[in-house]
């Protein structure tokens, strides 16, 4: 690139974004006549922080570097890419089929507004990428654990991305699709079978996770992680490397083999997508063959599982295992699969539990109201929003945002914000404990792992012996 090439790009890229030199300066941590030197020719930038200044414009590295915009022509007719329109009416009819016709609106709104957002992004293909190993993993009997974002949204789930289903508490008959939402419950997870007027039980799913807490990945350069069974780690191996076989531009393999990963770069956005085989999935297929039952058979609404938590009997159990997490199921006594999720959000946030929750716990707060993960910050700035007639979505996801990257924890809360969430009628101690908080677990994150812990949970229960046997000298070796 010639400086004078660059510097022309780069002001028609920061004029398209909106932005001013001081502002795109800030983004990237120069000043507004660093940005002015660039743009005149007169310097340019370092390479270490292109990709930063790609991430505020909205292009790829390769686009500053060539100076032009990728061809949209060219990469969009390119492999799975050509597939978007098709995978959107997969998506749609699926909603169709699973919730009825007509779908209940909350459901399709939800869709809807999904679709607005990421119709101009790719990641529906990579969905049906997760969804497809998923399928395969399914027929071999093979576990594998898909990406925690997917949970965040609905079309993923639809399309068989995710088994995290992010509407509010619900129950969902399998044989008539009717839907009854219930909002006795913070958890889908916590209402009990019922039986359907057409004679079916019913299953209470989902877990009220707002999609505005993915828009942050789907804006920008987008990943995924899967884990999964060493013995399938072939299979799906060849299988992303035939799917995305004229978009990948980068392949980074591990040592020992036993982790891939592939940065796939398309119309809008490289994305990284990486494999990696996880051990203990041998384990949990041994449990299952040991018992011929089936992972996907267990059900989460079962006051059993909980009691076992409650006691504290968690040996074995992941994600259980840590001194500080007892402590908190000692402290806490969950009365719900909510208050256990939450559990996980302190767990995996920092600032959350400490000098922060505990003493609010203490003083009376429940488990279930307070700030586990980012989007607990969201949906309590927009419930006591919506109650004054007022959408909220900003202001919602400002707070969340900032409170996720720990900004408060460092500047304090701004006076005026302040003020708004004490307008709004927000709990008093909520502001104090978003200035505590240095970092926010998402918690469709926070679903995966607690699901797999109360399957685990289930086994050990039913089947203390298969579980001793398998998990025995994994415990004495300290492995999980
Ligand atoms: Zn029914």
């Amino acid at each position: 690139m010639t400086n004078r090439n660059f510097g022309d790009f780069l002001h028609e890229a920061r004029l398209r974004r909106g932005l001013t030199q001081y502002q795109l300066g800030a983004l990237v941590g120069v000043s507004d006549k660093a940005v002015s030197k660039w743009e005149t020719g007169l310097s340019k930038p370092q390479i270490g922080i292109l990709y930063q200044i790609g991430e505020a414009l909205g292009v790829s590295v390769d686009e500053l570097l060539s100076c032009k915009y990728r061809s949209v022509e060219k990469q969009s007719s390119k492999g799975p890419f050509a597939t978007k329109k098709q995978l959107w009416k997969k998506a749609y009819d699926t909603m169709r089929e699973r919730y009825g016709d007509p779908v209940p609106i909350a459901i399709s709104d939800r869709f809807f507004a999904e679709q607005a957002e990421l119709q101009h992004t790719d990641l529906i293909v990579y969905f049906d990428l997760l969804a497809t190993l998923s399928a395969k993993a399914k027929q071999r009997n093979k576990q594998i654990r898909l990406s925690g974002w997917a949970g965040t949204s609905l079309v993923a789930y639809l399309l068989g991305a995710t088994n995290v289903n992010p509407l509010p508490p619900h129950f969902f008959c399998p044989n008539c699709h009717a839907v009854l939402f219930d909002s006795s419950v913070k958890d889908g997870w916590d209402l009990p079978a019922q039986s359907c007027s057409c004679g079916t039980m019913t299953v209470g799913d989902g877990h009220d996770i707002p999609f505005e807490s993915f828009r942050h990945v789907a804006q920008r350069h987008p990943s995924f992680a899967i884990s999964l069974s060493p013995e399938f780690f072939d299979t799906a191996k060849s299988l992303l490397e035939y799917y995305f076989k004229d978009c990948v531009t980068t392949v980074t393999e591990r040592e020992d083999h036993r982790a891939t990963s592939w940065t796939v770069s398309s119309q809008h956005s490289d994305c990284t997508i990486s494999l990696c085989a996880n051990p203990a999935f041998a384990s949990y297929e041994a449990l299952e063959a040991a018992t011929a039952t089936s992972f996907e058979r267990v059900r989460f609404a079962n006051p059993e599982i909980l009691a076992e938590f409650q006691k504290g009997n968690v040996e074995g159990i992941p994600e259980f295992g840590s001194e500080f997490i007892k402590q908190l199921l000692h402290t806490t006594c969950p009365s719900s699969f909510h208050d256990l999720l939450q559990l996980l959000g302190f767990a995996h946030g920092s600032g959350t539990w400490q000098n922060n929750a505990a003493q609010l716990h203490r003083q009376g707060v429940p488990v279930g109201r307070l700030i586990a993960y980012r989007d607990d910050v969201f949906c309590r700035v927009r419930e006591a929003a919506l109650a004054r007639g007022i959408s909220g979505l900003g202001l919602s996801y400002k707070i969340m945002e900032d409170t996720r990257r720990g900004i408060y924890a460092k500047n304090g809360l701004p006076a005026d914000l302040r003020e708004q969430l004490q307008l709004l009628g927000v709990e008093e101690w909520f502001p104090d404990s978003v200035e505590k908080i240095k970092y926010l677990f998402p918690k469709a994150h926070g679903v995966t792992h607690a699901r797999i812990a109360a399957t685990l949970m289930w086994y050990k229960i039913h089947y203390p012996k298969e579980f001793q046997e398998i998990f025995s000298c994994k415990l004495r070796r300290g492995h999980l």
